[in-house]
């Protein structure tokens, strides 16, 4: 998953991207309103998280410009201590939700995943397919009995195919889900951490979850027997 961090402090920013690609999302980052808004209406996210208080623009401006931009992302604003103007202005001009700086950062990452389950629509943040089971709190997968180790971007592909499992996911939107808008790929390398998964997840399994669909991507799906 993709999210966007919007906020001109750079101690405040590292520390919050560090985090976030510690709970293995792939994150992309502006440090101004104007960057931001520009960067938010090019290229898709999953997320934003947006500072109120930037150069150039605001956070409120930003989040109205987005939103008069038909871009539906979520956004979670960051506001200052007892600034309720700010927080009922954001959720007016279209924000989903609101975090008080400073915040304990275990706070920040239960409201990224709860934004992202209502995103997408999943009421639990437990994800599953025949006996597959990924635990998106603890990023533990299992397959059956057996425990999975995967690395954060073969999890993150899992994670997004089975976010839209029996569905097929081409190459390009994979790439623009596990990597910053500025990372210079090709879509082989997605062919590559698909062999991995299945190496790790259908070996010795009767019943493979991953299947090709030639010339078009990927798709997690229990076949009928
Ligand atoms: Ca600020």
């Amino acid at each position: 998953m993709k999210i966007l961090l919007i906020e001109d402090e750079k101690k405040v920013s590292a520390f919050i991207k560090k985090g976030l690609e510690g709970e293995y999302y792939t994150v992309d980052t502006a440090f101004n309103g104007k960057d931001g808004l520009e960067i938010a209406l090019k290229f898709n996210f999953d997320l934003i998280i947006l500072d109120v208080m930037l150069p150039f623009l605001d956070g409120i401006t930003v989040t109205k410009e987005i939103r008069k931009a038909k871009v539906t992302t979520p956004i979670l604003l960051l506001t200052v201590k007892n600034s309720v103007k700010d927080k009922v202005e954001g959720l007016d001009a279209g924000a989903d939700d609101y975090l008080t700086k400073p915040f304990a950062f275990e706070e920040l990452i239960a409201r990224v995943r709860a934004l992202f389950r209502r995103k997408e629509n999943i009421p639990s943040p437990t994800l599953s397919i025949a006996d597959l089971i990924v635990d998106q709190q603890q990023h533990k997968v299992k397959r059956g009995e057996k425990e999975i180790i995967l690395t954060p971007k073969e999890y993150a592909i899992l994670e997004y195919l089975l976010i839209n499992k029996n569905n097929v996911v081409s190459r390009t939107k994979l790439v623009e889900h596990v990597y910053a808008y500025n990372f210079d790929t090709g879509t082989n390398v997605i062919d590559v951490y698909i062999n991995k998964l299945r190496n790790k997840i259908d070996f010795e399994s009767d019943s493979p979850l991953i299947h090709t669909i030639r010339g078009v991507g990927y798709t997690i799906k229990e076949l009928e027997n």
